[in-house]
């Protein structure tokens, strides 16, 4: 049985191809400049070389075809016929509070979906697009949709709502709903079955450390709370995004520098966090490298994205009242040990003590235990693997 995973933006289209038998990747790409001229497809072939295909996609039909078409291909195929892919799974932003899980994709779902498109502005009619496009290309194929929000609807009251009026939550639904629950979800599982434990016995920290960047405590298999929040903008600083800050200085600054909303909000989305700090850049291979040659704004940076994590690990400890393990993940969380170190630094009253030479071997791209001997939380570097899950579950709902 073969799963197709779908993510859509708004000018890109991603795509995994997955044996679920096997869990292995047959293919996968990505249709890039959507819409916009000169669009691409780059398609990789698990064991060749990546190839490009210059078409004119003007919209995400022609992305769903294209791809399609690839995948069956003589050149480039890897299946025989459009026939093979038994179901897609859609990623998709923002459940609201409709779905707390993923679903098997209707009329019905879809019609909820773009009522959620206020919620998400940025991602939700994208993520819709490749929904009705592969509608269209591949009508009779089962679609399921897996939520970025939905593992996170297990927080009780007290940690989703935020303090305004209710009525205004109730009305408007403005409260933390919380993102990247499918890395969260997978990761926290990965450590439970690693550990060999029962997840229902353990309170597990993940943080999933990208350009976006949250945390998740997850208490006996569930999410009890998560960094961001309402939207994306909360909680870290992260490559470009702010993450918190006193909604009143957003006025002030907004005053200073003769802004309006969206052009504060760009600022807080696209100029700010670690690029705004360094003047460097927003990734963080390049903040290193700054940081050794003495670039004292990128190694600020890479202090106060650090010291905010140790912070949530910190609060997150007291809300679930412990700690067994702790979880880094995705390109920051797997490869940049002087992010883990900094965390890792003066937190043994908390039962937790990075093994630092461990922390400095490479990626290799397996579960890493890092937890120095004596240590009584377990510190693991997790690979996420975001398009797996989403295989799984679409599998789940549709067999
Ligand atoms: P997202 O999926 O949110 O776009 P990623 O999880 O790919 O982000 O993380 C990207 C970040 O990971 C960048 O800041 C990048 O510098 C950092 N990173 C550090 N080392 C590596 C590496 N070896 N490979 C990929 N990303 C890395």
């Amino acid at each position: 049985m073969k799963i197709l995973v779908l993510n859509a933006g708004s000018s890109s289209l991603k795509y995994q191809l997955i044996d679920i038998k096997t869990e292995k990747v047959l293919a996968k790409g990505v249709c890039e400049r959507i819409g916009i001229e000169d669009s691409l497809l780059k398609h990789k072939t698990t064991g060749q070389e990546e190839i490009v295909i210059n078409k004119d996609m003007p919209s995400h039909t022609e992305a769903v075809s294209l791809v399609l078409n690839t995948l069956v291909s003589e050149q480039y195929g890897v299946i025989k016929s459009m026939d093979e892919i038994s179901a897609v799974g859609h990623r998709i932003l923002h459940s609201g509070e409709d779905f707390k899980c993923s679903v098997v994709i209707t009329d019905e779902v879809i019609k909820i979906c773009e009522k959620n498109i206020k919620l998400g502005p940025l991602h939700m009619p994208a993520n819709v697009m490749g929904i009705k496009a592969c509608r269209k290309v591949m009508p009779n194929t089962p679609m399921v949709a897996v939520f970025d929000t939905a593992f996170h609807s297990t927080m009780p009251e007290y940690a989703y709502m935020y303090a305004i009026p209710y009525e205004d939550y109730e009305a408007y639904k403005v409260r933390r709903y919380g993102f990247h629950g499918t890395s969260h979800k997978y990761v926290s599982s990965e450590a439970a079955r690693y550990l060999g434990r029962d997840i229902k016995e353990l309170k597990i920290i993940t943080c999933h450390l990208g350009n976006g960047s949250s945390i998740a405590a997850v208490c006996r298999g569930k999410c009890i709370d998560t960094s961001m929040g309402f939207t994306p903008l909360e909680g870290l600083p992260m490559g470009t995004r702010s993450g918190n800050i006193d909604p009143a200085a957003i006025e002030y600054l907004m005053n200073k520098k003769g802004y309006n909303i969206s052009e504060a909000l760009d600022y807080l989305n696209k100029k700010s966090g670690v690029l705004g700090i360094s003047g460097v850049s927003s990734d963080f291979r390049d903040l290193v490298a700054a940081e050794k040659e003495g670039n004292k704004r990128a190694a600020l940076a890479l202090d106060i994205f650090s010291y905010n994590i140790k912070k949530y690990i910190g609060t997150y400890a007291a809300a679930m009242n412990g700690l067994d393990c702790l979880v880094f993940t995705a390109g920051i969380g797997e490869n940049t040990a002087e992010v883990r170190e900094r965390v890792l630094a003066g937190m043994e009253f908390l039962g937790i003590q990075g093994d630092m030479e461990k922390n400095r071997e490479k990626n290799n791209g397996k579960i890493r235990d890092i937890t120095a001997s004596g240590g009584r939380v377990k510190v693991l570097i997790i690979p996420t693997n975001e398009e797996l899950v989403i295989a799984r579950e679409t599998y789940e709902l549709v067999r």
